[in-house]
């Protein structure tokens, strides 16, 4: 290598200076690359290559073609290698081939067995067996319904045609609302509802459908992986999240005007009243916010999975969920939902212990 430029170098993840004087094999380790190089050099024709580096995994396209420069000899043969780095769209393209595989995969499921439940109807079965197969089949329609509608609500949010009305209002409300919608769900399983929730003086910002959608997802999610007679816990705070350094934040104690502040934690741990802990996200916003969790003592979810579960699609095995349905679509919705308030949404569990997720809304 005679001469590479800076954007050359940063890709490489190598320095200029250790880079000069060194073959393309010891720079990018591989084997195709330098394949291709030894063949532009053999005929002179010039060739192109997508190779993925092995250190950083990126996915870079090299064009590579040969000059002569002007030297005495007049033959010597340079080459010159073109790198564009592809990562960003091949993981674009990655994300729409998975997005199609996806969708195609959970309307095969619905589908073959509405296909059999039909199929089974055209053969006279008995009138009880036939009345319980249209019931299979409604909850069968349901299910595809469910995906259709959640696919075409991620798409709208992607698209940024989801507008997001901040009004000032009072989470108790909101909380209490969602809670009487679930309690029936939660009743079948026996399910405890404990809900803490002070009704802070302060107003939040908020667009109350969407809060509800989201209270409503993550309560629905608590109750399907909680087993009977558990317990699920709501409850509410007031936090200070410092401009400079975001993990130094206060416990508010959530009295009117919020002017009584603990003094900050020594760790960016967030201890919460009932004595579990959290850490903010890295980059949530400074700011006077509530921060609402919802905690269940249900399976949990693995630590190598956990970051995962706010993609769209993503269930954690799927065979410990297949008998609670689900399309894996819920709480990427809701992470949209939660960043168009300006928010942060993530999760703490331990497996078989159970989950808490949370959510910040801003004060008014
Ligand atoms: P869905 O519930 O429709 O499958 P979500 O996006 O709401 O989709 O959740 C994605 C996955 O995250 C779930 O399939 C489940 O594996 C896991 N999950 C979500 N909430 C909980 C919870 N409270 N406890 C355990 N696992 C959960």
């Amino acid at each position: 290598m005679l001469f590479l430029n800076r954007r050359a170098s940063e890709i490489f993840d190598t320095p200029e200076t250790a880079a000069i004087g060194r073959g393309l094999i010891s720079v990018l380790r591989d084997y195709q690359a330098d394949q291709m190089v030894q063949d532009v050099l053999a005929d002179d024709e010039p060739r192109e290559a997508i190779i993925q580096m092995p250190s950083s995994g990126r996915t870079l396209r090299l064009r590579c073609a040969s000059i002569y420069t002007d030297t005495p000899d007049h033959a010597a043969v340079r080459l010159i290698l073109l790198v564009q780095d592809q990562t960003q769209l091949s993981q674009l393209e990655r994300a729409r081939r998975d997005l199609v595989a996806n969708v195609s995969h959970e309307l095969r499921t619905p589908l073959a067995s509405l296909k059999l439940l039909a199929e089974t109807l055209q053969s006279d079965p008995p009138e009880p067996i036939a009345r319980r197969m249209l019931h299979q089949m409604t909850n069968e329609i349901d299910a595809v319904t469910h995906l259709v509608e959640e696919l075409h609500e991620l798409s709208q949010i992607e698209a940024g045609r989801i507008t997001i009305q901040l009004t000032p209002g009072r989470i108790g409300q909101v909380i209490e609302r969602a809670l009487a919608r679930i309690r029936p769900q939660a009743d079948r399983k026996q399910i405890m509802i404990i809900a803490n929730v002070v009704d802070h003086r302060m107003p939040v910002l908020i667009d109350s459908r969407r809060i509800d959608q989201i209270l409503l997802n993550l309560l629905h999610n608590a109750v399907k992986f909680t087993p009977e007679q558990g317990r699920i816990t709501v409850q509410t705070w007031v936090i200070h999240v410092d401009e400079q350094d975001h993990a130094q934040y206060r416990l508010h104690t959530g009295q009117a005007g919020a002017t009584m502040a603990s003094p900050a934690p020594p760790a960016p741990l967030l201890a919460t009243p009932t004595g579990t802990q959290t850490t903010l996200p890295d980059d949530h916003p400074a700011g006077l916010w509530l921060l609402i969790s919802i905690s269940d003592t249900g399976i949990g979810i693995p630590a190598d999975q956990l970051p995962r579960v706010f993609e769209r699609f993503f269930k954690v095995d799927r065979s410990r969920t297949r008998n609670v349905g689900g399309t894996g679509l819920g709480l990427a919705i809701a992470k949209h939902l939660v960043e168009g308030h300006g928010g942060r949404l993530w999760a703490d569990s331990f497996e078989r212990r159970g989950s808490t997720f949370h959510f910040t809304v801003p004060m008014a």
